[in-house]
């Protein structure tokens, strides 16, 4: 499990940047960071922590606290800029030697998605970088001072788009695979492979789980549904129902000679996977 601490700058009596159109900073914070949120807590290997989750002031040294009693394993702070026109563009700022790598793919990110002036990824001694004692980055996307950005900022769509794309650098860093599947708690997502074709299967307690129906048909067995078990033939199954699918483990689809074998890849880097062999020839009733 990843801790990650996002950080909505500004709060309260600190508006932070007033914009060309007296737009607030801190609500352009706020907005990303509960985006960025609800992209991060789907994936069931990272935990999220918010400095701040609603309009509330919080002290700088505060932040870097909070960050550094939970342990966390990296904390990005989200601001817009503001300057003497015609100042523009994005830049991503670390402070310690050890926020760079982090900083640097953040920054490949911001530029992805802004299309603005790049400003680069570099140093400024900053409170929050300064004082936590993980990998931490500031985002500058761009600056409230200009009108164009202005309005860039406060686009819904493009909010959207910079939020999938802070979730996606936060995740490459952790070495953590970005989807925004959901899985119910206590499991984990898998793919299971047959013939090529990927479904998306649960990992429970260490076992495999498959999708009953979609596997089942592709392998054309005969199966049925009935209080809330899979039937294969006659035979009863283990199974499990989230969210209208059932699923059945995949070592009883071997156990029932349905397929030649199920095997969890030991290859596979970042979502786990399972390969099913089907026998020679599947004969369809
Ligand atoms: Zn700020």
């Amino acid at each position: 499990m990843k801790t990650v601490i996002l950080d909505a700058g500004h709060g309260k009596k600190d508006s932070g940047a007033v914009g060309v159109t007296k737009k607030f900073e801190k609500d352009f914070n706020l907005s990303m960071v509960l985006k960025v949120n609800e992209l991060l807590k789907k994936n069931p290997e990272i935990n999220v922590i918010l400095t701040r989750s609603t309009d509330v002031f919080v002290e700088l040294v505060d932040r870097a606290k909070i960050a550094n009693k939970a342990g966390a394993d990296v904390f990005l702070s989200i601001h817009a800029n503001a300057g003497e026109p015609p100042a523009k563009g994005s830049e991503t700022l670390y402070t310690k030697d050890m926020d760079k790598p982090f900083a640097t793919i953040i920054h490949k990110y911001l530029m992805s998605v802004t299309g603005l002036a790049d400003r680069k990824c570099r140093y400024q001694n900053l409170s929050v970088c300064r004082n936590t004692t993980m990998p931490a980055a500031l985002i500058e996307p761009g600056f409230l001072t200009n009108q164009a950005e202005e309005e860039l900022l406060f686009n819904e769509e493009f909010q959207n788009r910079l939020a999938v794309a802070m979730a996606q650098g936060i995740c490459e860093y952790l070495g953590v695979k970005y989807g925004v599947r959901t899985t119910p708690a206590g499991t984990y997502p898998v793919d299971v492979l047959l013939n090529d074709v990927p479904y998306e299967g649960l990992l429970i307690e260490g076992k495999s789980w498959v999708p009953a129906k979609l596997i089942l048909n592709a392998l054309g067995a005969r199966w049925s549904y009935a209080l809330r078990s899979i039937y294969v033939g006659d035979t009863k199954v283990d199974t499990k129902n989230y969210d209208g699918t059932s699923y059945i483990k995949g070592t009883d689809l071997r156990d029932l000679g349905i397929v030649r074998g199920v095997f969890l890849d030991p290859d596979a880097i970042n979502t786990k996977r399972v390969l099913i062999y089907p026998k020679e020839s599947v004969t369809n009733e």
